[in-house]
């Protein structure tokens, strides 16, 4: 994908702070972080989002986003950890290359990143599963 950005910045086409590579994946700090240590696992092959990424490769970044994490953990003391992967513009995602956000949260860093919890009624959800899984 010549027009995409994050193509080039996994392939090293245009200069980012890595933080991990292998032959697959870099890993980058965010350049507009939500909290200090804010990275981004980026594939090197351009798949748009969740539903393109080959499964073996997926697996692959899960690997590589506990690493990378732990080592965040350990190197900047956060207190807790998320892992976020948006997919499409209404989820948020602004960059259509697959991409998993990790972001170390540390006591009152002011983010918001958990959502507001709404009240469905047992039928509702029970409605929604039999649409997911088949009544
Ligand atoms: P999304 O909203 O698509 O899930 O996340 C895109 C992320 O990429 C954002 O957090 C944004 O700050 C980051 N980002 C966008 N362009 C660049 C860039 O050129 N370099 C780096 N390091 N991060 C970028
Ligand atoms: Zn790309």
């Amino acid at each position: 994908m010549d027009s995409c950005i994050f193509c080039k910045i996994a392939n090293g086409e245009i200069p980012s702070n890595t933080i991990y590579e292998d032959d697959k994946f870099r890993v980058i700090l965010d350049n507009g972080p939500a909290t200090k240590g804010h990275a981004l696992v980026l594939p090197k092959e351009h798949y748009a989002n969740l539903f393109e990424m080959p499964q073996d490769l997926l697996a692959d970044a899960a690997v590589v986003a506990k690493k990378v994490a732990s080592n965040i953990k350990d190197k900047l003391s956060c207190d807790g950890l998320n892992l976020v992967q948006n997919n499409g513009e209404t989820a948020g995602q602004t960059v259509m290359h697959f991409h998993l956000h990790i972001i170390p949260r540390y006591e009152n860093d002011g983010q918001h990143i958990l959502w507001t919890p709404t009240s469905p009624s047992a039928e509702e959800l029970v409605e929604v599963k039999n649409t997911i899984v088949g009544a």
